[in-house]
């Protein structure tokens, strides 16, 4: 039996994760969130304390990391080093560090190796900034989701806002985003990008949900 994957690419806000995951719900497939094993890393890197540039620390760091993925009730679960890190990757400061280390080489190979072995057997919808043009280049649908950062930024504040933040401002996650729009465009290793065959949807001024209707309808065609 053949399997197929959706690839969902896109800046951080363009509402790639809540659309994946409207994907994987109508057809019954697996959703893989490939931005939550970065951001282990990246947790990983600032509980030892350990410069998430620093290029030869971080690659020691990757030699005895372990990092798994399990599904329960469609919701994902990560685990750094046995533990359940799904709350502690979602923390102020982790984005940043994520964004710092997947820029390493050493880092994307582990997290694109990790991607591909838990995709095997399986149609599954990843989301993330390579998914279409390096973890699946043949993937069977490709969507590029973009969106001005202002609005990336209120989408991200108000997310955070339910999940309890009180003391972020609008000025503060703006200028995450721009940072990782910045790094995750211009790093030498798989920067983010627009791969030809990608279908690019603007989610600037439509609702989640027109989007969702709009991704579904590529994928019945
Ligand atoms: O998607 P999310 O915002 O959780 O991703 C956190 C960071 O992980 C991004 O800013 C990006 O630097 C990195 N990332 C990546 N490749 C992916 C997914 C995420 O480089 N496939």
């Amino acid at each position: 039996m053949e399997y197929y994957q959706i690839a969902i690419d896109g800046p951080s806000g363009s509402g790639k994760s809540t659309l994946a995951k409207g994907v994987a719900n109508k057809l019954g497939i697996l959703y893989l969130d490939t931005g939550a094993m970065y951001r282990a890393c990246g947790l990983c890197a600032l509980n030892n304390k350990i410069d998430t540039k620093d290029e030869e620390k971080i690659r020691k760091m990757m030699e005895t990391i372990r990092i798994d993925i399990t599904h329960e009730d469609g919701s994902q679960h990560v685990w750094l080093d046995g533990k359940d890190v799904s709350t502690d990757i979602r923390l102020p400061g982790v984005s940043v560090a994520a964004s710092d280390v997947s820029a390493i080489p050493c880092v994307r190979e582990a997290m694109v190796d990790l991607q591909r072995k838990i995709s095997e057997g399986k149609n599954v919808v990843l989301d993330g900034r390579d998914i279409g043009s390096k973890v699946f280049p043949n993937a069977k649908y490709k969507f590029f989701l973009v969106a001005a950062a202002e609005e990336r930024a209120r989408r991200r504040l108000l997310e955070m806002k339910e999940k309890g933040a009180t003391d972020i401002t609008f000025e503060e996650v703006l200028r995450d985003i721009q940072y990782r729009d910045h790094q995750d465009t211009t790093r030498a290793s798989s920067p983010l990008v627009k791969v030809e065959d990608a279908i690019e949807i603007d989610t600037t001024s439509i609702s989640i949900e027109e989007t969702l209707d709009t991704l579904l309808s590529y994928i019945k065609e």
